[in-house]
């Protein structure tokens, strides 16, 4: 991979018109409670040497430590986060105000903040459509913004998951009565088996009334086969 240069940017460091060369560094940063390793990037002044972060993103190095940790405590990444908002076409601020937080938390959330296990676990929720009806339910008295679009989009999912629920069921039933016909089908083998067994001992009895089993095959015979 080509490394990344910026020709001619002032460095703020030792006040040159420089060029930056973009360094990778392995390095060990303590994120709460955990050490994350991480590939960092940084942007190094050909007169100085002094490294810079990204300078488009200074927070660059930060957020990727950050999905890091996320994704070792298992919590939901920023983009899934957001991916869940858009599903329901809501906004920055409908989202906020249906889970009761501020609208910049949510914001800093997305943008690569960690959140707690118990907003986490809300979020979560709302990967099931009747799961998010129950928390608009909840907070109804409480919202201030519109949620027309978003009960529609819920109605429609509801009804779309029934249905596919429904058409399991369907699938369920078939197979059952398919089980059903097979049981049928092997208990009724199962009477004619024994209904030759009892037919054989019964005839084996008959046989041995005189106190010899009479063969059905000649006993010459079988001793010529041996
Ligand atoms: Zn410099």
């Amino acid at each position: 991979m080509t490394k990344k240069t910026i020709e001619n940017k002032y460095c703020s460091e030792c006040e040159h018109l420089a060029r930056f060369e973009e360094v990778r560094l392995i390095e060990k940063v303590k994120v709460k409670n955990s050490m994350i390793e991480n590939e960092h990037i940084y942007y190094q002044c050909n007169q100085c040497k002094e490294l810079f972060e990204p300078f488009d993103d200074p927070d660059y190095n930060a957020k990727l430590d950050f999905e890091k940790y996320k994704k070792l405590n298992g919590l939901l990444s920023s983009k899934e986060i957001k991916k869940i908002r858009l599903f329901y076409s809501l906004s920055l601020r409908q989202m906020a105000d249906l889970i009761g937080i501020s609208y910049s938390t949510l914001s800093e959330i997305e943008n690569g903040s960690i959140q707690s296990k118990l907003l986490n676990n809300v979020f979560l929720s709302f990967k099931d459509p009747f799961a998010a009806r129950n928390v608009f339910k909840e907070r109804a008295a409480f919202l201030s913004e519109n949620f027309d679009g978003f009960l529609k989009q819920i109605d429609i999912l509801c009804v779309r998951e029934e249905e596919s629920l429904s058409e399991l069921r369907e699938e369920i039933r078939n197979e059952l009565s398919e089980l059903r016909d097979q049981t049928n089908d092997m208990l009724a083998r199962v009477n004619l088996l024994e209904y030759d067994v009892s037919h054989f001992s019964e005839e084996m009895n008959s046989d041995t009334r005189n106190g010899e089993i009479k063969w059905k095959v000649p006993i010459t015979r079988i001793m010529a086969q041996l």
